[in-house]
């Protein structure tokens, strides 16, 4: 089969200023809201498995609101859909790469035709707003489109040295039934990226959403199997963290795990998944991509407006439940008063509301979130000095947090060296432009970063110096776009595995060398 791709573009964004785009979002979340409530099944060998015990996923804007019904599965489930997993490899991992990638494309067509659907779920499961949602969309689609044109890359043959003598082949095989562990916060795009990353290259895979987030893992397993996947190659197990994750990624025919989520949760498989289980055949592979506490120097020499437009985005983007997301503002003693006063400005204009009626900013994902984030917002109470926001919305319903700014934290406080993973960004003065790298250095993460300067000579400093897997210059630090950008942090920010990169594909990949005497 020849498959013609052109080369990779980027998805479009939807431009919400538009009204047309505004009505045809407004329409497809109507449609959505007609089917809240309703029961999926888990889906393994292609068959649709029912639980007693059951798992709701409730609308953050309206917690009363049960977006879908969901079966919580147990460990016997894991086990059958591992060994599924393992008997569709036998097939799966035949099939050549131009016909798997034709898998993706095709369900890259269906939810670019589904697009507005999708973003209502996400509008209605997770609290995005229209663009934020659009974006969670858009990037799913690029996964697919852009793992597709990889795994063909990656099925040609590889150069070797010759060798005289010898006829020798070195070419790459896929490494088994793996396991596929997404968070919430991009319920559709990380979902689609690590799971058709891993069946692009002839993996199959158990996926084990979110228990925030079952519906998008519901949408995405719906539709491969739309699409023809054939049955067995993705499994979809909704279940506990710690039930269902913990045993698939203990269990001894797991060849690989690839997880984003929280440090803490990705340290925890990191050191399961290294102890060899009894009968167990492998080292396993983890691809694991974990938390951030990303900081934007804005330098004497910024651009101050610009400056606080990307800090602005960053920080409360999404409520600032993105890994990428600013929650440090480093800021040049030079221009620290004038860039607090500009920041509060804007903070304080910003719209909280309802993702469906598509305020800026929106609830967080749930109770546990909202409380998590007061007790750090009391925490910076003690540390630094409130500058805006601090408090939960008490005439909303739903789990809104007041965008908060604390100004004067000291680099070492709790506020500036722990994922908090809401609406807090922390404010700190630097010295100098050097002290400003010292500070953004200053955790044990290194997942995103940004500077704002018009000093050539200090971009090349941070360029060497700011020790982050993604760093932008003039812009905001959230918004990688696959393939333009390839995202991973380094230190406790992962495994810099690099998604929507060149080198992605390989993490679910091994390496063949055939080596055959001439005689
Ligand atoms: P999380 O609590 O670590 O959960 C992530 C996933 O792990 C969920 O599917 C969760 O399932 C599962 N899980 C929990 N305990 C487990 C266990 N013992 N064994 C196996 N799986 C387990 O993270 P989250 O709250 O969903 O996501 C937010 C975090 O993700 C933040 O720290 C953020 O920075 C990070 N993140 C990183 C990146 C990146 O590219 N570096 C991108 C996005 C997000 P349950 O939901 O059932 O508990």
């Amino acid at each position: 089969m020849a498959l013609n791709l052109d080369s990779f573009r980027n998805e479009p964004h939807l431009d919400f200023t538009k009204p047309e785009n505004i009505r045809k979002q407004r329409e497809a979340l109507e449609k959505v809201r007609k089917q809240f409530g309703h029961e999926y099944p888990n889906l393994i060998d292609g068959k649709e498995v029912y639980s007693r015990e059951k798992l709701y996923t409730t609308n953050p804007a309206h917690p009363s609101e049960i977006v879908g019904i969901f079966q919580k599965g147990l460990r016997r489930d894991a086990e059958q859909a591992l060994q599924a997993a393992w008997r569709a490899f036998e097939q799966w991992s035949n099939v050549p790469a131009e016909e798997r990638a034709l898998y993706l494309i095709k369900a890259a067509q269906e939810m670019r035709r589904r697009r507005m659907e999708l973003n209502a779920w996400m509008i209605s499961e997770v609290g995005k707003n229209y663009a934020e949602a659009d974006a969670d969309t858009c990037e799913a689609i690029d996964f697919l489109e852009y793992y597709a044109r990889e795994a063909i890359r990656y099925a040609q043959p590889q150069p070797v040295t010759p060798v005289p003598g010898e006829r020798n082949e070195y070419f790459y095989i896929p490494l088994g039934a793996g396991v596929i562990i997404p968070p919430w916060n991009f319920p559709l795009a990380i979902l689609t990226g690590m799971a058709s990353a891993a069946i692009v290259s002839g993996n199959t895979v158990v996926v084990k959403p979110s228990s925030e987030s079952p519906m998008m893992g519901w949408l995405l397993a719906d539709i491969f199997r739309r699409v023809g996947l054939p049955e067995g190659v993705l499994n979809l197990v909704v279940g506990s963290g710690s039930e269902v994750g913990d045993f698939l990624v203990a269990h001894p025919r797991t060849r690989f795990i690839a997880f984003t989520g929280s440090m803490e949760v990705g340290l925890r498989i990191h050191e399961l998944a290294a102890k060899p289980q009894p009968g167990q055949l492998w080292i396993k592979r983890t691809i694991l991509e974990m938390g951030g506490k990303d900081a934007i120097i804005v330098d004497s020499e910024a651009d101050l407006e610009a400056a606080v437009q990307g800090v602005v985005l960053s920080a409360y983007g999404y409520q600032g439940q993105k890994c990428s997301a600013c929650s440090r503002a480093i800021v040049d003693k030079a221009v620290y008063a004038d860039f607090v006063h500009r920041l509060k400005q804007a903070v304080k204009g910003l719209r909280i509301g309802d993702p469906a009626e598509n305020y800026e900013v929106g609830p967080v994902i749930s109770a546990r979130a909202q409380e998590s984030i007061l007790y750090y917002i009391q925490i910076g109470r003690q540390e630094g000095r409130l500058l805006v926001g601090g408090n939960p919305v008490g005439d909303l319903d739903g789990y809104y947090i007041e965008p908060t700014v604390f100004i004067n934290v000291p680099p070492r406080a709790r506020l500036a060296q722990e994922e908090i993973f809401g609406p807090v960004l922390a404010v700190l003065k630097a010295n100098s432009f050097v002290d400003a790298i010292r500070i953004a250095n200053g955790t044990i993460y290194g997942l995103t970063g940004s500077v704002y300067s018009r000093n050539p000579d200090k971009l090349r400093l941070a360029r060497d110096k700011f020790h982050v897997g993604n760093l932008y210059f003039n812009r905001k630090c959230t918004g990688a776009l696959v393939g333009g950008h390839p995202f991973g942090g380094f230190n406790m920010s992962g495994t810099d595995s690099k998604a929507g990169g060149p080198d992605y594909l390989l993490l679910f990949l091994q390496g063949k060398s055939v080596s055959e005497k001439l005689y």
